[in-house]
């Protein structure tokens, strides 16, 4: 499914790389090698004429960055020995030839920029260190890493530097940016995007697809194979970057996107018609959002509600300290635009790939993990910070009035962990009812079920709730091991794994025996490839980016729920998840042609 391997041209001529489609669509530009986060530079040819420029600049940064150690080492006391001593050492490294000459030798020896010429230098610095048998001294190499990075620091310039010029004929490439990177992409118009790093349902791909920001991830060393200016051909409908295209590329793209948009315009006439397969089952399609701007997306594609707000993003993005009253607004607002449909707010799901630098607030603390999936994220973060919980939950409250509010509860794994959620909303509700505040008595409570302790305990957790959300995003992570966000496992990152389908069913009976309702919010809800499946399986409910839901709602129109239950049965008897995708490739083709052509 995901394959990443680079097809080489001739020098100069049109080259093809092949990596992940994380976000549909075909974006056209000239690229923008950013190297922030990593230090891996990229190389750029410099003329003969800017070689001394380009040394004073290496040289610049040098000097900088030796000033600002040493004005660390004056804001230390003489008594903090060691911390001097390390700076010390890194004073030296700064100053150390074995650097500076290298890298100015590079630069002119080779006409390249000084970040690259710097990487060069190091990695023969390293291979030097390497052959040391004294691990004391070979543990030096760890300094001039350290100097080396401050200078590569000072010579991107600062981060927001980077940031500066973007517009919708930038293609930023990098080693990986955050989903927070994305959102400020998108406020800069830019229209897609290239990483080294990231699978299909990172954070920075699902932000990416609800913006609708064309991404193609997991190209490994793209930053070190293209450089800034070079014109290019995204394609996200198959994960392909094309450097320096033709014009038949050229061409070929422009027609490959005018049918994309055909099919887009044709299916967006059934924006006002049920989603009701052909045997009378009504399946309901509800939209995931991010942000409130995305609210109006919601209603133009003709979602039954929201499916599943992520919180944390819209908290972010305004700055906000926990303040009741900025989202007790935003929930108001989503609530009373929607209402009498379902509105399913998430409570804040930080951690692990997201916002981990701003879990500072609230007299909170957040360390570096070695492990961030499976570190305290999400509502392990919040019951260890339960009064941003009951900020959150009393906001919540008090909109719940303007319109029909269903809370949902991340990564949840012991019933433990939800009763003690519990106890913090009853006390929220006593607090309100003090006060004098009216609420909406009837509120949901759901949960996400996305890890596997959850599958295992479902028959338990179904007794107290009144919903389930599958998030397949985690549930395939934790349940396979396999980490959302790592280029190097992502080819095993499979929904059609049995063990996944197997969890989902399970999940499904569970919630049926005790009549309570199952929706899929993960990325699988709306991929064409796996949603029949999930119906099949007996999923009644699914939630997805909001563009997504006029193919699904076709795909629906068009089944009947006897066919999709035959096929979830004939899934779940396969072995592997070659078996269940050969039962797919069969079936999809001939149910829905008009959605399995040749786009
Ligand atoms: C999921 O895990 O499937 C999900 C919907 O939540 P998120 O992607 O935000 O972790
Ligand atoms: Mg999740």
């Amino acid at each position: 499914m995901v394959s990443s391997s680079i097809s080489v041209g001739e020098a100069g001529e049109s080259r093809t790389l092949y990596g992940v489609g994380a976000s549909l669509g075909i974006a056209v530009g000239r690229i923008l090698v950013l190297k922030r986060k990593t230090h891996k530079a990229a190389r750029h040819h410099i003329s003969a004429k800017q070689v001394e420029a380009e040394t004073v600049r290496f040289f610049e940064a040098a000097a900088r960055a030796e000033e600002e150690l040493l004005t660390l080492r004056n804001r230390f006391q003489e008594d903090l020995a060691d911390a001097l001593s390390i700076i010390d050492s890194h004073l030296l490294m700064v100053r150390d030839k074995m650097i500076l000459d290298r890298s100015v030798e590079i630069i002119r020896e080779k006409e390249v920029n000084a970040e690259w010429a710097l990487a060069q230098a190091l990695v023969r610095i390293e291979a030097k260190f390497a052959k040391i048998a004294d691990p004391y001294i070979k543990a030096r190499f760890n300094d001039i890493k350290y100097v080396a990075d401050r200078i590569f620091g000072l010579l991107g310039g600062r981060e927001s530097d980077s940031w500066e010029g973007l517009n919708q004929t930038i293609i930023p490439v990098a080693h990986d940016f955050s989903p927070e990177d994305v959102i400020r992409m998108h406020a800069k118009n830019v229209r897609g995007f290239v990483t080294e790093k990231g699978g299909m349902t990172s954070h920075t791909a699902i932000v990416a697809r609800s913006l609708g920001m064309v991404s193609v991830t997991g190209l490994k060393d793209v930053t070190m194979i293209c450089s800034t200016n070079d014109a290019v051909i995204l394609d996200g409908f198959n994960g392909r970057v094309v450097l320096h295209p033709s014009f038949e590329q050229e061409k070929q793209y422009y027609t490959y996107q005018q049918r994309y948009l055909d099919v887009l315009r044709e299916l967006s006439t059934t924006v006002n018609l049920p989603s009701v397969t052909e045997d009378g089952y009504q399946v309901s399609l509800a939209g995931n959002i991010e942000m409130l701007d995305e609210l109006g997306l919601v209603t133009d594609y003709g979602a039954d509600g929201i499916g599943l707000f992520r919180s944390e993003f819209d908290f972010f993005q305004k700055d906000m300290l926990p303040d009741e009253e900025v989202m007790f607004a935003t929930y108001r607002e989503m609530l009373s635009n929607l209402s009498p449909k379902p509105v399913t707010i998430r409570v804040l799901d930080t951690g692990g790939d997201k916002f981990v630098n701003r879990l500072h607030f609230s007299g909170g603390h957040y360390r570096q993990e070695r492990n961030p999936a499976l570190g305290l994220r999400s509502i392990r973060y919040l019951l260890r910070h339960p009064e941003l919980l009951s900020t959150q939950l009393r906001a919540m409250l008090r909109a719940s009035r303007y319109g029909k509010l269903r809370i949902l509860l991340p990564m949840i794994s012991s019933v433990d962990e939800l009763r003690k959620v519990k106890v913090i909303l009853e006390e929220v509700r006593v607090q309100l009812e003090s006060e004098g505040v009216e609420y909406n008595s009837g509120v949901e409570l759901g949960i996400m079920v996305e890890v596997p302790s959850a599958v295992i305990m479902a028959d338990v957790l179904a007794r107290e709730v009144d919903f389930f959300s599958i998030g397949t995003n985690d549930l395939i992570q934790y349940s396979l091991a396999i980490d959302r966000n790592n280029e190097f496992v992502a080819h095993m990152y499979d929904p059609l794994q049995p063990a996944v389908l197997r969890m989902i069913h399970q999940t499904v009976e569970a919630a049926r025996l005790e009549n309570k309702e199952v929706i899929c919010c993960g990325e699988t809800a709306g991929d064409l490839a796996v949603a029949p499946l999930l119906l099949g399986l007996g999923v009644r409910g699914l939630s997805m980016r909001p563009a997504a839901i006029p193919f699904v709602k076709q795909m629906i129109r068009s089944s009947t729920m006897a066919r999709l239950t035959e096929l979830g049965e004939q899934a779940l008897r396969c072995s592997a998840a070659d078996e269940v995708r050969e039962v797919l490739q069969d079936y999809l083709p001939k149910h829905y042609p008009e959605l399995f052509g040749d786009l």
